[in-house]
């Protein structure tokens, strides 16, 4: 496994002279780019290197990644500071684009759920419910085995009752209510049906959590591959910069705003809620935790939700081991946009406010306040590049050849 080389701090030096000098001119930029995670970074690559725009690439963090960033710890192990990223998508275009500054080790995501004193694969397949029953049904036996604890009429409003019409009140209370609840703070009958409606039941014995053409982790880590997308002479990175250092005492043409919009008005129509997770990270003196990457705790007699051992996703090898325990909370970093009918409502105002100011645009999943894998975020910015360039009348088709002969060329 490599280690990660510091972003350059000279770098940072020069920009912060430039900033506090009257006297030194500013060069200017196209674009001020406020945040360097999936959103930022592609934006800024690709204004960069296709379309030769200056690009200033700010994040208030101190590194570059956003949510996504890994790193070694001290003991050498690679772990992701802000929970498990699992890379999967079925999207070609997402899949060539960013094949261009990583390799990729195979990685199918499987996660265990601590239930009734054992633990069980979640997605609910076979083998969970002929673990957890004592039974030895096959396919068919389950699908009727659900089908007589299902409540398939009832009216499908919330996360609640998508679970309970596909596998019955006693799996719901078993593997989602509790989990719910921690993870959200709210009650499953109060989040919209998207959230649960992302997790599937099974009754064969597929047993990997997603079923996406391509599974796979960049094979030298998620920093890595951001360093070498954002290493281009248009591109200068500040981290530990924010916004508010820079907006009025830099030239920029144009803002791409990553972080929060409802921070960037002030919060004027109020908060939109987030929820955030406080990581446990710790490494333990074996070369093995648990059997998956991942294992749920449904139950609220814990307060972690799950527990993370990255090994198995880095593949990397090492005497020791690390793992993370994640604490939902109401405090912290916006992770989770709370996906309510309420805050739907709170987030369009917000969106006519953006609509109406010019000189910045908002992406990301933060600046439109949506959920979204990495692999979305990669095609929102895609898109708005696409935008971007057809003004300024070059061919998107071009820019996708480039990319396509960029891949034949790696
Ligand atoms: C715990 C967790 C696990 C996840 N697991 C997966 C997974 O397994 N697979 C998957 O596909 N997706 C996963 N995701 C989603 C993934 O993290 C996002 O899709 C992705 O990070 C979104 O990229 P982004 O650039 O929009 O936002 P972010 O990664 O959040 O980047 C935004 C950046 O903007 C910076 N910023 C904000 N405001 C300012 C400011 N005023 N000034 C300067 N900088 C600012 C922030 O510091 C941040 O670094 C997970 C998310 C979380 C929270």
């Amino acid at each position: 496994m490599t280690v990660l080389s510091p972003l350059k701090a000279s770098k940072k030096t020069d920009y912060s002279a430039l900033l506090t000098s009257r006297h030194r001119p500013l060069g200017g930029y196209d674009y001020l780019i406020v945040g360097a995670g999936f959103a930022g970074s592609v934006l800024a690559e690709r204004l960069a290197s296709q379309l030769d725009r200056r690009v200033l690439l700010i994040d208030r963090r101190n590194h570059v990644g956003g949510n996504a960033y890994d790193c070694l710890n001290a003991a050498g192990v690679m772990i992701h500071r802000y929970g498990p990223h699992i890379f999967h998508t079925n999207a070609q275009r997402v899949m060539n684009y960013l094949s261009q500054f990583t390799d990729w080790r195979p990685y199918e995501h499987r996660v265990l759920a601590a239930v009734d004193g054992k633990q069980v694969p979640i997605p609910i397949n076979l083998t969970t419910l002929n673990t957890l029953y004592g039974l030895n049904m096959n396919s068919a036996e389950a699908a009727q085995f659900l089908a007589a604890r299902a409540s398939p009429d009832i009216d499908i409003v919330s996360s609640r009752d998508v679970v309970i019409s596909q596998v019955g009140l006693e799996l719901y209370q078993k593997f989602f209510e509790g989990y719910t609840r921690k993870q959200w703070g709210i009650d499953a009958s109060k989040l919209d049906k998207a959230v649960t409606s992302r997790v599937p039941t099974r009754t064969d014995l597929d047993d990997r959590y997603f079923q996406d053409k391509y599974q796979c982790m960049p094979s030298m880590g998620y920093t890595h591959m951001f360093e070498r997308m954002i290493d281009h002479p248009n591109i200068d990175f500040f981290p530990e910069t924010d916004f508010a250092d820079v907006k009025d005492t830099t030239k920029y043409a144009h803002v791409i705003y990553t972080g929060p919009v409802d921070e960037y008005f002030g919060h004027c129509y109020g908060k939109l809620p987030y929820r955030s997770l406080r990581f446990e990270h710790s490494t333990l003196d074996t070369p093995r935790y648990q059997d998956t990457a991942v294992v749920n705790y449904p139950s609220l007699d814990v307060l972690h939700t799950r527990i993370t051992e990255y090994k198995h996703l880095t593949g990397q090898v090492h005497p020791k081991t690390s793992i993370t325990h994640e604490f939902p909370t109401s405090e912290g970093d916006p992770y989770y946009p709370i996906p309510t009918p309420e805050n739907a409502v709170l987030y369009r105002r917000y969106e006519e406010l953006a609509g109406q100011t010019s000189g910045i645009t908002f992406t990301g999943r933060l600046g439109t306040y949506r959920y979204y894998n990495m692999d979305q975020v990669v095609a929102q910015s895609l898109s708005l590049y696409g935008k971007i360039a057809q003004a300024m009348g070059v061919s998107v088709e071009t820019e996708k050849a480039h990319s396509q002969s960029m891949l034949a060329a790696a």
